[in-house]
């Protein structure tokens, strides 16, 4: 199964990509992971993905396919992957197509999970990250046992800088003029199945597994 995500920040894509990762044991692929993951260890790609983040902007391009393209050649993504939060515009797309020609292998299917605006603010501004393991939970919606602790690993909870109301808005606008192109893209190509992100978490993922049969 080789899978795309697509959907606005806040749509859930972290969590249905873990259980989908699972199900199809395939690779979960998160840019925004890998970049976080770069931060944390002080990297130069970490020092160079920072500024744009906190400001909820998309990491340029050269970047971001340059490590795309390096992780999709590591031996665990071999017989499939899911990626989660790329491609996030039509070139990265393009991008994306000519490196599956270069490796004559093909999408399976570009799964987009749908959510009103108004919805995506309120999961986010209450969204709270481990710092550890990158598992979310929420204040109000998904309250973890201990305030501030991570259900999961223990780990600390913190607010993403790109989780405040400000950024949250540039991003839903990064969302509307750069990624939703791609949607058109992929459904050109016969390639997109949509499915409703509001709801409990586990329908989403019964839904999600239906669309993808
Ligand atoms: P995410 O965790 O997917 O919400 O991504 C967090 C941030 O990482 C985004 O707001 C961008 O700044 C950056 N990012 C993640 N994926 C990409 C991508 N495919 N292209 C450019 N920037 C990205």
């Amino acid at each position: 199964m080789r899978l795309i995500l697509v959907g606005p920040p806040g749509a859930g894509k972290g969590t249905q990509a873990v259980f989908l990762a699972a199900h199809f044991a395939i690779p979960h692929i998160s840019t925004g992971d890998i970049f976080r993951l770069n931060i944390k260890g002080e990297t130069d790609l970490g020092k160079l993905a920072k500024s744009y983040m906190d400001a909820g902007n998309l990491v340029p391009d050269s970047v971001t396919n340059a490590m795309l393209e390096d992780r999709l050649t590591h031996t665990d993504a071999e017989n499939g992957f899911l990626l989660d939060g790329y491609p996030r515009n039509v070139g990265q797309a393009e991008f994306l197509a000519d490196v599956l020609v270069k490796k004559s292998i093909a999408l399976d299917a570009v799964l987009e999970l749908s959510i009103p605006h108004e919805e995506i603010i309120k999961r986010l501004s209450g969204r709270r990250t481990c710092r550890n393991c990158g598992a979310s939970s929420h204040v109000i919606f998904d309250k973890p046992n201990v305030e501030g602790v991570c259900d999961n690993c223990g780990g600390e909870l913190y607010q993403r800088e790109d989780d405040k109301e400000e950024v949250v808005a540039n991003r839903l606008n990064v969302y509307t003029e750069q990624t939703e192109p791609i949607i058109a893209f992929y459904r050109n190509l016969g390639l997109l199945k949509v499915i409703n992100a509001v709801g409990d978490v586990s329908e989403i993922s019964t839904h999600a597994i239906a669309a993808l049969k």
